[in-house]
């Protein structure tokens, strides 16, 4: 069974101005397509390991019995994946503030605008291309502002869950923002509904 191109429960042209639609097009139909065609190729090998949802391929990460290329590719295009798939949820129109986070936000960092600031800076810090999360420690349950390179998965062998994550690869902004990362960043808190 083969990974399938996740439906955008919206058009692409919902998160205007701030995501314009000719971006999220491509970024969905051809960006996060790569990822699951590639992701499918690495799996070609292990019929045993392609009926598992993207999610469990990455917990259990270190434990998959496969070679050395396809291991770096599903962490590549498997991470590519899953985040693209939660990215897409996350800056659905339609989410509601989510109460409970925004007050362990405010627990933890001080304010809102205190968490905004310190997500953003080390957005804007990230070296390359990577995202940048708000993720759950699950050695300690602790929120955390974490930066990771390329497609690397929070979830990955299990050492976050996330909360949600801003993608920070110039394919994510360039057409509107072109090396203006800084504008894409300030602008993509307007599309996040959740806090
Ligand atoms: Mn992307």
């Amino acid at each position: 069974m083969n990974h399938e191109l996740p439906k955008l429960p919206y058009a692409y042209d919902a998160l205007e101005p701030y995501i314009d639609a000719t971006t999220m097009e491509i970024h969905h139909t051809k960006h996060h397509q790569a990822y699951i065609d590639k992701l499918n190729a690495a799996l070609e090998k292990y019929p045993d390991l392609q009926g598992r949802p993207v999610e469990e391929l990455l917990l259990n990460f270190d434990s998959l019995k496969v070679d050395d290329a396809d291991r770096t590719a599903i962490r590549n295009h498997g991470g590519g994946h899953s985040n693209h798939s939660l990215f897409w949820k996350y800056i659905d129109p339609a989410n509601q503030k989510d109460e409970l986070l925004i007050k362990e936000i405010n627990s933890v960092f001080g304010s809102l605008e205190e968490f905004k600031k310190q997500f953003s800076e080390s957005a804007t810090k990230l070296f390359g291309s990577g995202w940048t999360w708000l993720v759950r420690d699950t050695k300690d349950s602790k929120l955390v502002i974490k930066n990771f390179p390329m497609q690397d998965s929070p979830i990955m062998n299990n050492a976050y869950q996330v909360i949600f994550g801003l993608d920070v690869w110039e394919h994510a902004y360039y057409l509107k923002y072109q090396n203006k990362r800084a504008d894409y960043i300030t602008a993509w808190w307007n599309v996040l509904k959740l806090i």
